[in-house]
């Protein structure tokens, strides 16, 4: 049987084939997940195939996702659709001055901002191209003023298909769009609101066979899957006992849980590490949600404030997948406070690692976490860092001169600034200065 796409509603689990333009489950509405047909022998060979593929120069062997291509066989088969701009293939960085703010012993980051664009999203974002392409789409779009709408401009430009992307008018984030305008994607402004233009895009797609590359697309959550896969088998398969990610749309924390579940049910690890899902604090429904006796609403946050743009959120689409991923692991959700994001931020930093606001959410979360007792200092812990640090310029600079202002407008403090400084033309006293 090949590949098919299954409603992830416990009471409806309708399938339908992978061939279908479908977003959303046609019968209920629910969110759509792939399922692969895994050949669980075939599975035994691949943690050799895999490291056998580093060495050559093919260019789906070089890619960090495509290279473990057996967990993403949804076309069955034919990777002749593939583009790859030798996405993945990002680092384990080991950071000695965050791990002790955090009250670790060790910490390792994993760095997704090490991808062609620059965040994670290019992991999925070359498997839902793919996916378009195989359907015979000649046209893309998102909605989004950011990593999503990079990336999606980078490889749907790559594959030969024309990107469109929609913003909301005046709320526009100009180190990520002028990436996708680079990328050569059409660009429309839509004078509404996210949900209005959610809407309005959906008619568009279907009436000019448009496909959609939004967060829940289940091909996306594919590729993020490679994200765990290549993490584990750079620690040669050693499950660490945390894995700690930054959650908004929560599709990241959907794919990392399905990877794990996959990787486990393969035999390719023996335990589940448990996920820590770390929010803004003024962007942090899902927080409140996994704390709530009664699940059967979920807490809509109308107005999401954070600096952390990237998890800005507030009705996060996969949250029904990342709750059941959260508490298959045994995890935690926690949450951080601007000040906090962005003393974390700076301390990162301080370690030669840079990455963006959203990312740094994680070491805030960690430090709480360990404080409560929940992550004990001694244990094996990776951090994953989302996206780049040139991809958010300005907050840094505002915070390293005492000039950032949390949402509210209320000044933060600038504990671990690091200011630059005026100097005459003058060698004494600049000698003077550095002592
Ligand atoms: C998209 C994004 C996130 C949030 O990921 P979700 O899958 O939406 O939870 C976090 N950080 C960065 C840098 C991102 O681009
Ligand atoms: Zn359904």
């Amino acid at each position: 049987m090949p590949a098919a796409l299954v409603c992830f509603e416990p009471t409806c689990r309708a399938q339908y084939p992978t061939s279908e333009v479908i977003y959303n489950c046609p019968k209920c509405g629910g969110l759509l997940e792939a399922a692969i047909d895994y050949d669980k022998e075939d599975a035994k060979l691949w943690k050799d195939r895999w490291r056998k593929r580093r060495l050559t120069n093919d260019p789906l062997d070089t890619s960090g996702v495509w290279r473990y291509r057996e967990m993403l066989d949804l076309f069955g088969g034919g990777f002749e659709n593939v583009v790859t701009l030798r996405e993945g293939n990002t680092p384990l960085l080991s950071g000695p001055k965050a791990a002790s703010y955090a009250g670790l012993d060790r910490l390792v980051f994993k760095h997704q901002g090490f991808n062609p664009t620059g965040s994670f999203k290019d992991n999925g974002m070359t498997c839902g191209v793919a996916q378009a392409v195989k359907l015979g789409m000649k046209r893309v779009a998102c909605v989004s003023t950011g990593n999503t709408s990079a990336s999606m401009a980078a490889y749907s430009s790559a594959a030969g298909l024309d990107p469109i992307i929609f913003i909301p008018n005046g709320n526009i984030s100009f180190g990520k769009l002028s990436q996708a305008l680079d990328y050569g994607a059409k660009t429309l402004q839509v004078e509404a609101n996210f949900d209005q233009i959610l809407a309005l895009v959906r008619v568009l797609a279907e009436r000019l066979g448009i496909y959609l590359l939004n967060s829940i697309n289940p091909f996306r959550i594919e590729g993020q899957k490679s994200i765990v896969i290549e993490m584990m088998d750079q620690r040669d398969w050693k499950v660490p006992d945390w894995i700690v990610l930054p959650g908004g749309n929560l599709g990241n924390t959907s794919a990392f849980g399905k990877a794990l579940r996959e990787l486990f049910e393969l035999g390719l690890i023996d335990r589940l590490p448990k996920l820590a899902v770390i929010q803004a604090a003024g962007a942090s429904p899902f927080y409140d949600y996994i704390r709530q006796e009664d699940r059967s609403q979920f807490p809509t946050v109308e107005k999401p404030e954070t600096l952390a743009t990237a998890i800005k959120i507030g009705d996060p689409v996969s949250y029904p997948k990342a709750l059941h991923e959260v508490l298959t692991t045994g995890g935690v959700v926690e949450k951080a406070a601007e000040q906090e994001i962005a003393d974390a931020k700076a301390v990162i930093g301080a370690c030669g690692i840079g990455s963006e606001p959203a990312s740094a959410a994680t070491l805030a979360g960690l430090k709480k976490l360990v404080a409560a007792g929940t992550v004990r200092p001694d244990e094996d812990v990776v951090a994953v860092l989302t996206g780049n640090v040139l991809k958010d310029p300005d907050y840094i600079y505002k915070y390293h001169t005492g000039h950032l202002d949390d949402p509210h407008g209320a000044r933060l403090k600038s504990s671990f600034a690091n200011q630059p400084i005026v100097v005459p033309n003058d060698a004494d006293r600049i000698a003077a200065l550095l002592g």
